[in-house]
């Protein structure tokens, strides 16, 4: 059962908060008690830890099921040693697969979560075999043209249907990085955002969003090497305007970059307010 509606008010009056980082447990690159000390060096009060949840795929960024009780208790661990200073929160971010796996499935349901990111990075290819879309631009143009057959529109037409199915499907708190296929879509066809067929994606994503009554995130990871945000900003106003209730999270893999590039969306989005 979610501790989100809970969690999201003890958040409401602060923005020293971050929702989305990962561990030792998935593709992280330190222990989680050096992300502690991250988030507590930058001043951090509320700490939540989402590695890739467990998949019935083969993935090396996913941890696995064998993994999960550890993760928890080590949340545990780290909770009780820094009680006072920081609030840490249990949740996964959690891929969409399709019916067969994602947020709602039974399996993440009894991981006994404080919350849940859902985030599509596979999308399943013509041929039915998954494909993460995620990573460096030079292999995804290397998928489109090997594993999707050279057709970008099917890949990103997919992962917002993808996204959409996974919204549809509940068991999630907050919708990750919503348009990330936009950065590598747009490697391999430059402008293909401004494309009308993108923008009634966006705007298909942002009415379900409004709908279910979730909050999406903006994801700084890629701000400081690439200049944009997930989603990126010329959506906010759009998401903003439909209701949608939003976090600014980090997806920090690196205790140097637990608070990275927050402080920036919180300027724009103050702009936009
Ligand atoms: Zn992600
Ligand atoms: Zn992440």
């Amino acid at each position: 059962m979610s501790r989100y509606p809970e969690i999201a008010a003890e958040l409401r009056p602060t923005r020293r908060y971050n929702l989305h980082s990962h561990t030792q447990f998935c593709d992280g690159h330190a222990p989680m008690s050096d992300m502690v000390e991250g988030a507590l060096a930058a001043g951090l009060t509320h700490y939540g830890f989402s590695p890739h949840s467990p998949l019935p795929i083969p993935s090396p960024c996913n941890m696995s099921e064998a993994d999960v009780a550890p993760f928890l208790a080590e949340v545990d661990r780290l909770q009780a040693l820094h009680a006072g200073r920081i609030r840490l929160y249990k949740a996964m971010e959690v891929d969409y697969l399709g019916p067969q796996w994602g947020p709602a499935s039974p399996a993440v349901q009894a991981y006994g979560l404080d919350y849940v990111i859902g985030s599509v990075h596979f999308v399943p290819s013509q041929d039915g075999r998954y494909v993460d879309t995620d990573g460096p631009a030079e292999r995804f143009a290397g998928y489109v043209a090997g594993e999707f057959h050279g057709d970008l529109r099917y890949v990103v037409d997919t992962f917002f249907s993808q996204t959409l199915a996974m919204i549809e499907a509940g068991g999630l708190d907050i919708v990750g990085h919503f348009d990330k296929i936009g950065l590598n879509a747009s490697f391999v066809q430059p402008g293909i955002e401004d494309e009308p067929w993108y923008g009634r994606h966006i705007a298909r994503v942002v009415d379900a969003i409004a709908a279910s009554g979730l909050t999406a995130e903006i994801n700084t990871k890629a701000y400081a090497r690439r200049g944009r945000f997930f989603p990126a900003t010329r959506w906010w106003e759009q998401l903003l305007r439909a209701g949608v209730p939003v976090v600014v999270n980090s997806d920090a893999h690196d205790p140097a970059l637990t608070d990275a590039s927050r402080a920036e969306a919180f300027t724009l989005l103050d702009s936009l307010i």
